[in-house]
């Protein structure tokens, strides 16, 4: 029985202290190392907060020593809140107001600069310096007296009113994922995981958890290799990668540039995918690549840690077909609810919502967008009864599988990444000449298109970039004389797509 994610870490060291966990541009470290540097940093967090459940950011590049700050934090019986060392600072200053954090962890690349950006209260810790700190032993009492509903971490998302929300995950909700995973890929401590995931997006969970709940290797690519798909597979054919969970958005850059004729992916076992929908035309290539790997399509948004169904690929598709999201997974329950607020009929299309142990807690000092998103499941009316909304659209196939068919709302995936439009409406309307904004995605042509009106401008992408990290800025800006309307008196995004994005 498992009460935290440390007692994976801890079973992990015990069993083979000197194996390699982690693997970084930089450097690499064994279970034993790994363990060691979380407590130094758990030591580290003890001499600034007394407090349990309270947030610690992490702001930092991707290395060995940010996965140890996540352990470390977790020792303190704190939750850890990774956030875009990239993002821009009047974000980056939302996030970490709604936050009230008295922590961040980061290194010594990042010191000078997170040292500008925090409140002058905050204590900050460089992960460098504490390579001498002695192990306090408040340290292991805290790990005694962990429960596994603690919170294990905040991730912010894209929220639609121009706020991030952070959502709350608990290390049940994340043993959970981790069990399942396990059943379902078989991985072990053989395997070989390469991350792709920026580690402030859930989609990195599976490569840290899954990675040391097995006892295993994870390795990390720095995020410019990750643009380069020849030198991607080659990094796998060299380390004989064995196990990935990659956004299908990689798996289909590396498939169009035509680069897995060169290498031999023989070590490649187990090709796990979620976040948006991978099109068959790719998975077909990759299948011929690989035809002895497993695939499997898991779907979920963050809400739901990382996944709640999936799709243990077992059949042929045609490049028309789409990929099944599959079955709920286990200790999750899927309901598909109609416009009536009733269990949609077989076939008919549903709001796909989800109940069980892999759900958030809500969001993190937002009582309101909580209350939103986790209702009462309508079902019941005789006992509490929650369930997560997630605004996307299903219905069950001729095989009983899910199937994935789009949202109702305007939350996107550009690449991988999930963007409230809203929010990127918001950044353009802070800009203070401009007086309209819409934003809109062309699926196809995978553009994000901006339209606005405005007087006089100058260097719009520049300073729209004050407020959006880099994956959230459009791909193009459309000015216009005058925004156009429906007779609701709504902006007519059906109008402005036809005018303006179809003939583009
Ligand atoms: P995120 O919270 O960033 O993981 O984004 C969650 C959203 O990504 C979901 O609500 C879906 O709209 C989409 N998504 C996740 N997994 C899949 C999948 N396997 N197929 C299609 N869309 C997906």
């Amino acid at each position: 029985m498992y009460k935290s994610i440390l007692d994976y870490l801890c079973r992990a060291e015990k069993s083979d202290p000197n194996k390699i966990a982690l693997v970084d541009p930089n450097e690499q470290c064994t279970y034993c190392q790994l363990n060691t540097m979380a407590k130094r940093i758990a030591s580290a967090v003890l001499e600034k907060i007394q407090e349990i459940n309270v947030p610690v950011i992490v702001l930092m590049n991707k290395s060995v020593k940010t996965i140890a700050a996540f352990m470390g934090v977790a020792y303190t019986r704190n939750f850890y809140v990774p956030l875009d060392i990239n993002m821009p600072a009047k974000r980056l200053n939302t996030v970490m107001k709604s936050l009230g954090s008295k922590v961040i962890i980061t290194d010594n690349k990042n010191y000078d600069y997170v040292v500008s950006v925090a409140e002058k209260e905050t204590e900050i810790i460089r992960v460098e310096e504490l390579e001498e700190t002695p192990i306090n032993k408040e340290v292991d009492k805290r790990y005694e007296q962990a429960v596994d509903t603690d919170p294990l971490y905040v991730i912010y998302t894209s929220g639609s009113t121009g706020v991030p929300k952070g959502v709350i995950i608990n290390h049940r909700a994340v043993i959970n994922f981790v069990e399942e995973a396990r059943n379902t890929l078989s991985f072990d401590s053989d395997d070989r995981f390469l991350n792709q995931a920026p580690f402030h997006f859930d989609a990195s969970l599976p490569d840290i958890y899954c990675c040391i709940g097995a006892g295993a290797t994870l390795h990390m690519l720095s995020k410019n290799t990750f643009y380069n798909p020849l030198k991607v597979v080659k990094y796998m054919e060299q380390n004989e990668i064995s196990i990935v969970f990659w956004v299908p958005s990689v798996l289909v850059l590396i498939a169009n540039a035509k680069v897995l004729q060169y290498v031999n992916l023989n070590s490649l076992k187990k090709v796990a995918f979620c976040g948006e929908v991978l099109p068959v035309k790719q998975y077909n290539i990759w299948k011929e690549k690989l035809p002895n790997a497993i695939f499997v399509n898991y779907y979920g948004p963050t809400e739901t840690t990382y996944a709640c169904s999936h799709y243990l690929i077992n059949r042929e598709f045609q490049n028309t077909d789409n990929l099944p999201i599959g079955f709920a997974n286990q200790n999750a329950e899927i309901i598909l609810l109609n416009s009536k607020n009733e269990l949609a009929k077989d076939g008919e299309v549903g709001e796909l919502c989800v109940k069980g142990n892999c759900l958030s807690a809500g969001y993190y000092n937002n009582q309101e967008a909580t209350e939103k998103a986790f209702v009462q499941n309508p079902l019941i009316d005789t006992y509490r009864d929650i369930i997560y909304r997630t605004g996307d659209l299903a219905r069950y196939n001729e095989y009983g599988e899910l199937e994935y068919v789009g949202r109702w709302d305007s939350q996107i995936k550009f690449n991988g990444y999930r963007i409230e439009l809203g929010e990127v409406e918001c950044a353009l309307m802070s800009i203070e000449e401009i007086d309209c904004a819409c934003c809109l995605f062309d699926e196809n042509k995978q553009m994000l298109y901006a339209f606005y009106v405005a007087d006089n401008i100058s260097d719009l992408d520049t300073r729209l970039s004050e407020y959006l990290p880099e994956y959230m800025m459009p791909s193009r800006y459309i000015k216009l004389e005058h925004m156009i309307y429906n007779s609701n008196g709504k902006i007519d995004r059906k109008g402005l797509k036809e005018k303006y994005i179809e003939n583009d």
